[in-house]
């Protein structure tokens, strides 16, 4: 009998379970099942659809309440898996012996004898980086997953249901902060939202007239912008900055930044200065001293790796598009002949900013306003037809169509 490789992906976000979906159809398409193992790990029973998280955060409980709208943004991975020769462990991955192959789950029923991998690819996402800001964290909510997604809308109805013009201030404007700013002030306009950005314009690095679009269009939202200021400390109700000045809120959202998980932070692998893992071209990790070997073949895929712009050599954005096609170079690489390389690009994108408005950039080409919003509704129908049977893709996207532009005013 052959002794099969095991294949072990850790998350299961738009990277990894990318990767687990091609391995599972590629291992059972050439009848290979008995060759391979595929686990796939994550924390949650569900994937989530990120670019949703600030709809869910701003739909009002008599819209949609939990489940409903949980069903709108995350989807279950093993219904997604059903078909396919990949076996789903719901569980915290606590740690990693990279020298010894080994995985180690929060929960004892699962061995790490069970899981010795041959194959690990790694893709754990990000997590908030709070920048070491004094009492950020805990002032603070912030945007990166559905329960995040569903405190904002608690903490936002507790607070007008106190007083309707209740002060909200986002930390950062880069696309999750606009895009939250954006839909606040849509689903509830009588709520003062303001956005402190660092940087001397709101989406830093982005092209200048997609900025001045999404700037346009927050000024007749009435959100407020305020550049080139930095948080330096927060308290229970006000923020201090550093030009000595101070801004009182009900509720700070931060979105000023992500960094590597602390998963990836404890590996003995080669990182960049945030904690991400800097990756071969192959999608494969390299230890952080020479003379360390890793046990098997390690990858690393998504937004716990660093992939640099060729040209201006400066990191890329960390987006879904790139997750997605590292996880098939990273899938070709653990069963193909003929090595495939990664090449790091700019990839097309739509920033929706309050109701049926978006602006989307694909090539040299900028769309706003509805057709930019009715391009966001193509890339979510495409993304769902991507992971779920047409019929249940449809049903799901055109739930979400319904519930979430119940709460649109302006159009
Ligand atoms: C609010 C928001 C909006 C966004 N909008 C867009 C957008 O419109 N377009 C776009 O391209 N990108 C968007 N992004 C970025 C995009 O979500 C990320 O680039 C993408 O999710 C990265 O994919 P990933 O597979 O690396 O990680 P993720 O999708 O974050 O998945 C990581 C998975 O790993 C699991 N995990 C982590 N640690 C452990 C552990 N120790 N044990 C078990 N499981 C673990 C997590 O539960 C998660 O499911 C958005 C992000 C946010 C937060």
């Amino acid at each position: 009998m052959v002794q099969k490789k095991t294949i072990v992906i850790i998350g299961a976000g738009f990277g990894g379970l990318r990767a687990a979906m091609l391995l599972g159809k590629k291992i059972k398409r050439s009848r290979q099942i008995n060759h391979y193992k595929i686990v796939l790990i994550d924390r949650n029973r569900y994937h989530t659809y990120t670019p949703l998280l600030y709809e869910a955060a701003t739909t009002d409980k008599e819209t949609a309440n939990y489940p409903e709208i949980q069903k709108l943004v995350t989807y279950d991975i093993s219904d997604i898996l059903k078909k396919l020769p990949v076996r789903f462990i719901q569980n915290e991955v606590a740690g990693l012996d990279l020298t010894k192959g080994l995985v180690y789950c929060r929960s004892f029923e699962i061995t790490h004898e069970e899981l010795k991998f041959d194959y690990l690819i790694l893709a754990p996402g990000s997590e908030t980086n709070y920048f070491n800001i004094p009492g950020l964290e805990e002032n603070s909510l912030t945007l990166k997953n559905f329960t995040d997604a569903l405190k904002i809308r608690n903490a936002v109805l507790g607070a007008i249901a106190n007083n309707k013009n209740s002060k909200v201030i986002i930390g950062g404007g880069g696309s999750t902060g606009i895009e939250l700013a954006g839909e606040l002030k849509e689903w509830q306009p009588d709520l003062a939202v303001t956005i402190i950005e660092g940087s001397s314009t709101i989406l830093p690095g982005f092209e200048k007239n997609v900025v001045e679009r999404v700037q346009n269009r927050l000024k007749k939202l009435n959100v407020e912008i305020l550049t080139e200021k930095i948080i330096t400390e927060a308290t229970q109700n006000k923020i201090f900055l550093k030009d000595n000045s101070t801004i009182n809120f009900d509720l700070l959202i931060w979105c000023g930044g992500v960094k590597a998980s602390g998963l990836i932070r404890k590996l003995p692998l080669k990182t960049e200065t945030k904690g991400r893992i800097e990756v071969e071209e192959a999608m494969s990790c390299l230890p952080h001293t020479e003379n360390l070997k890793l046990y098997g073949q390690v990858y690393g895929i998504g937004d716990a790796v660093c992939c640099y712009d060729p040209v201006t050599k400066k990191p890329m954005p960390m987006v879904a598009r790139a997750a997605i096609s590292q996880a098939t170079v990273a899938v070709n690489n653990i069963l193909g002949k003929n090595l495939k390389f990664y090449c790091p690009k700019t990839y097309p994108y739509v920033i929706p900013v309050g109701g049926k408005y978006a602006v989307a950039k694909i090539g040299p080409f900028i769309f706003s306003g509805i057709i930019g919003w009715l391009l966001k509704g193509l890339v979510e129908l495409n993304y769902l037809l991507s992971i779920m049977p047409i019929g249940y893709a449809l049903k799901t996207w055109l739930r979400g169509l319904y519930v979430f532009i119940k709460n649109d005013r302006l159009g």
